[in-house]
């Protein structure tokens, strides 16, 4: 424990030693994407406390009075298509806000609190709508050639308890405090995850929040070409593990058995050594491969997915770092193998929860469309440094996925 803690010291200081070095004022940039200056702290605990429907109608009211051109489009329920989906109790509709060409063929989809008590990334939704309403050579590009459908708060019921829902084999949906550790996602008494169930076999064992939701997006708006979800770290205790750990980007891809059997049998580079041999290796091209990331290098979707970690990066913002992993690395007994990462906070999700038996949100998209999904955890930072964060990610996912920028 005690060297553990002394490493993990190490690394934070070797981090910000890095971070720092990147002098990029954020509160008065705007990217021609992204509008960073529209962060602001006191607006930010405003909008946190408000109840749902307060939330959506300030945000109504900032498009209204401003003529922007979003679109709020309510989700429509399940079974009678005619109405609009509400919650029970409360009555709460599901709005998502749509901005951009109706005919383009980039249909891209942004998630915020997926999990309630995850309200942050409403916020960073709302940023990220006003901001690609600003004029701008590169907004007016990218409202041109795609199709945006952004949904603030997947789950309005969690965001107003501040809790996550769970769902059971019946379909019936039941909100919970956060658990405590990370089997939360697997099994709570036979209730799973509400965004482990979107896969579910079974149509009638999914809620009919989540099947109104699914419906909405491959048949009224889609089905999506890009699913991004933004997520943050809140579980108790997590800011011991992940405190001030940056971004990290969960890239759902599902591979064949036999290529999945590979990259489970393969390594990753973290340390300086094998970081220095893997890239001398290239000299030898008859050396035996044993780095994950060597495998899977060419790979369209990793390539995007590194080209938007290197985007952020370059803006300074603080990414994973495989801090984390590193730190798991030095332990004496090795355990299970967590998750598989490919280079510095990109982690391939995929082929482990497929052997889980998990299927999140944008596995479901990526699985029904063929799309690329996309999910981030942002950990325990300041708010404003999360919704630099999740807004960084979504510049960047923008910039690669439908101007074809690329960054090394
Ligand atoms: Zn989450």
């Amino acid at each position: 424990m005690k060297f553990k803690n002394w490493l993990t010291r190490k690394l934070d200081k070797k981090i910000d030693r890095i971070v720092n070095r990147f002098k990029l004022n954020l509160s008065t940039y705007d990217s021609g994407v992204i509008d960073y200056s529209l962060v602001n702290q006191p607006e930010i605990n405003r909008l946190k406390e408000i109840p749902y429907p307060e939330f959506i109608e300030r945000v109504a009211k900032i498009v209204q009075e401003n003529n922007l051109p979003i679109k709020f489009v309510p989700v429509k329920d399940f079974d009678n298509p005619d109405r609009d989906f509400k919650t029970q109790p409360l009555g709460y509709r599901i709005y998502t806000l749509e901005l951009g060409n109706p005919s383009a063929s980039n249909k891209i989809v942004i998630e915020g609190t997926c999990h309630g008590g995850e309200r942050i990334h409403s916020i960073t939704c709302i940023l990220v709508a006003l901001s690609l309403c600003k004029e701008g050579a590169l907004r007016e590009k990218i409202l041109q050639k795609s199709h945006i459908s952004i949904l603030p708060a997947a789950d309005p019921l969690g965001w107003q308890k501040k809790t996550r829902a769970y769902v059971n084999m019946r379909g019936d949906e039941t909100r919970n405090p956060v658990v405590v550790n990370m089997q939360h996602i697997r099994n709570l008494f036979g209730w799973s995850d509400a965004n482990a169930v979107f896969g579910r076999n079974l149509e009638e064992a999914k809620s009919p929040r989540i099947r109104a939701i699914e419906k909405h997006f491959m048949e009224q708006f889609g089905p999506p070409t890009l699913y991004n979800s933004l997520h943050e770290t809140v579980m108790f205790g997590s800011h011991l593990f992940y405190g001030n750990a940056g971004i990290m980007i969960l890239i759902h891809h599902y591979f064949p058995e036999q290529v999945r059997d590979i990259i489970f049998s393969l390594r990753y580079a973290l340390t300086r050594g094998e970081k220095i041999e893997k890239a001398l290796r290239k000299f030898n091209p008859l050396a035996e491969l044993k780095y994950t990331e060597e495998y899977l290098e060419y790979h369209p979707a990793f390539e995007k997915a590194k080209s938007i970690r290197n985007y952020i990066k370059r803006m300074g913002i603080r990414t994973f770092e495989d801090k984390f992993f590193r730190v798991e690395r030095e332990f004496p007994v090795p355990g299970p193998k967590s998750e598989i990462t490919i280079a510095e906070s990109l982690l391939i999700t995929g082929p482990l929860y497929v052997k889980a038996g998990i299927v999140l949100a944008p596995d479901y998209y990526e699985k029904m469309s063929g799309c690329v999904g996309q999910t981030i955890e942002t950990f325990s930072q300041s708010e404003s440094e999360r919704i630099i964060q999740g807004a960084a990610f979504i510049d960047g996912s923008l910039r690669c996925e439908v101007l074809g920028e690329y960054y090394e």
